[in-house]
């Protein structure tokens, strides 16, 4: 099942869930002990406030002037207990929070980043980045906060429940009246609230997809002049979650009404029959007092409890969430981020003979459409050989499947004879360098984005500093070199998000030199169909021209002249390579695709020069 289908089938919380939440809390054990002791202290001077109030109030009215003044001095020092336990209770719970939530975080991105890249299609990013930050916050005072808080609600209710009928069980029971209606009304409330938060919780997020994918397309946005749609469009989406608000309010405010009215309804019920207690000389000033701050303490218990309540169950969505997918195994890697190959053998003296074997695939995302059927391919070590063919075809996938992105349904990839699910998939992606015609680059330094493909290996798998000598030497051989020294902060220029800083020609040559740092023995080079000026094209190209030497080359291939160079051109066509050869060969194909693929492409050059 999908992430977002769990989402949607938002089940039972299991007891699974419980026990992990628990286990996140006793990562968190001696900050939550230091807290609870502080919480008990707290809340035990909290509850002994009330008598000595009571007790007080009867010495002034006794006109007791010593016994003042020494209950006064214990009231003091009771509430500074109070205040000294309550701010410590607060920082140890608050630091258990915080170190809980970093670490879920963490876990949950290092969760992420491994998934294959399949998930990837079926996910949004938006959903992932709310998983990240705001699923993760809930659950923060789920295993913290909150459940002190409860436990401190609790000792409060029943503490004072106590008391109170310790004090007059007569008066207890005339206030306690107005407890059954209150309970009823609780209960009705939070099932309500609870359906509605969770729908909430899910227009939230719906919102928060749009805000995200027009953020991320605004260039196309800006272009295409329709802010207004996407301004309709996210209004649209945070109007329903508006709406849900609308009716958590209405909820929200009756309820909160009818428990203030009860609660008061309470101390007045109390007043009225102690009142009376009193004129029969059965109870004093005092008591009646403290049995009103008791009751008092009793309604703000309830009160706090059935909010924390709707917090809980909120945190108790999130964690449904949050477990599913910190819990979820990925596909092809696993333990991915060890820094050594562990899932898979090696080869110690790549070649690079690279074999596609029948291979039949379709994308998970969409299973009915059979993207690669029955393709055969051979890449003899060092050879260049492009794939050309109607778009659509199944080039980029043929790309895909050898990083190991995707797994074939049927036949094999071989790489010098090994069947690539055999090896390590992190090490076999060591091995290919990749520069495609739109190269994503990090929003950091041009240094930085150099020296992300300098990785070595001497038993452990290492990114060791580059050396300025090394970055600059490979961005020599990438023609990039020149174009980096005429700005004012040369190798130390950010590039902006995704590389937006830089020209077309410029992002394909800081990527042509981190390929060349990376030194891999395979090579894929998806060609850009878009045509760059003269120059940058004449750079770029005697650019890779360089990087593709000595390696097995596999193009995507647009331009003529890069398939009249290739070793060999291999037509791909409706998942199949329907034509092989060289260039020559090919074009003597009478009827041939290719033959017909570079008329087609000489008379529109000829259309345009
Ligand atoms: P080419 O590179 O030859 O233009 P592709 O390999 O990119 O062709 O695409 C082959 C087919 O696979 C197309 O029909 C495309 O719609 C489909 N496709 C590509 N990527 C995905 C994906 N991530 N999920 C589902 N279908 C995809």
């Amino acid at each position: 099942p999908t992430l977002t289908s769990n989402i949607k089938s938002l089940k039972k919380i299991k007891t699974t869930h419980i026990g992990w939440l628990g286990s996140l809390a006793k990562e968190q054990f001696w900050w939550l002990l230091a807290g609870t002791v502080a919480l008990a202290l707290s809340s035990a001077a909290s509850l002994v406030l009330p008598t000595y109030i009571g007790i007080m109030i009867d010495s002034v009215t006794k006109n007791e002037e010593d016994s003042l003044n020494s209950v006064v001095f214990r009231l003091f020092l009771i509430v500074l207990v109070v205040g000294i336990a309550t701010s410590f209770r607060a920082y140890c719970f608050q630091i258990a929070g915080e170190r809980a939530v970093s670490n879920l975080r963490t876990t949950l991105f290092n969760t992420i980043i491994v998934q294959e890249i399949a998930f990837f299609d079926n996910t949004k990013t938006g959903e992932l980045l709310n998983r990240l930050s705001s699923d993760t916050k809930a659950l923060e005072s789920a295993v913290t906060t909150n459940v002190s808080m409860g436990i401190r609600y609790i000792v409060q209710i029943i503490g004072s429940v106590a008391i109170l009928f310790f004090l007059s069980w007569k008066l207890s029971f005339v206030m306690l009246a107005v407890v059954p209606p209150i309970v009823i009304g609780a209960v009705v409330y939070s099932k309500y609230v609870k359906n509605l938060g969770k729908k909430a919780q899910d227009a939230l997020a719906e919102a928060s997809d749009v805000a995200e994918e027009s953020i991320s397309n605004l260039r196309t946005m800006r272009s295409f002049g329709r802010e207004l749609h996407h301004k309709k469009q996210y209004s649209n989406a945070i109007n329903v979650s508006f709406q849900l608000g609308k009716n958590l309010a209405v909820a929200s405010g009756s309820f909160n009404g009818i428990m203030m009215f009860s609660a008061n309804l309470a101390i007045v019920l109390v007043l009225w029959y102690g009142g009376s207690l009193i004129k029969q000389g059965q109870i004093t000033i005092g008591q009646l007092t403290s049995f009103l701050i008791y009751t008092i303490t009793l309604a703000t218990g309830f009160g706090a409890l059935s909010g924390l309540w709707f917090d809980i169950l909120k945190a108790l969505g999130a964690t449904e969430r949050v477990y599913t997918l910190v819990h979820r195994q990925p596909l092809i890697e696993s333990k991915h981020l060890v820094s050594s190959y562990e899932n898979g053998t090696i080869i110690e003296d790549v070649q690079g003979l690279i074999q596609f074997d029948n291979v039949e695939f379709s994308y998970p995302a969409r299973k009915e459409n059979k993207v690669l059927d029955g393709l055969n391919l051979t890449l003899r070590p060092g050879q260049v050989v492009a794939l050309v063919g109607e778009s659509g075809g199944g080039k980029s996938t043929t790309a895909a499947l050898l990083q190991r992105f995707y797994d074939p349904d049927e036949g094999q990839i071989t790489l010098d004879g090994v069947p690539i699910t055999q090896l390590d998939p992190v090490w076999l992606r060591h091995q290919i360098g990749v520069v495609s015609q739109e190269p994503a680059l990090f929003a950091t330094t041009i240094k930085d984005n150099i020296s992300y493909g300098r990785i070595k290996y001497d038993g452990g798998v290492s990114f060791d500093e580059t050396s300025q000598l090394d970055i600059e030497q490979a961005a020599k051989e990438a023609n990039a070199h020149e174009f980096v020294m005429k700005f004012a902060q040369g190798y130390d220029t950010t590039v902006g998000e995704r590389g937006v800083r830089l020209s077309g020609g410029q992002k394909q040559r800081v990527a042509i030199a981190r390929a060349i740092l990376k030194d891999p023995k395979i090579l894929i080079l998806d060609e850009a169909t878009s045509a760059l000026d003269a120059e940058s094209e004449f750079l770029v190209q005697q650019a890779l021209d360089r990087l593709m030497t000595g390696r097995t080359v596999l193009i995507i291939a647009h331009r003529l002249s890069t398939v009249k160079n290739a070793d060999c051109v291999c037509v791909v066509s409706k998942g199949k390579v329907v034509e092989t050869g060289t260039h020559d060969e090919l074009i003597s194909v009478q009827d041939g695709i290719y033959k017909n693929l570079v008329s087609r492409q000489l008379q529109h050059d000829t259309n345009v020069n």
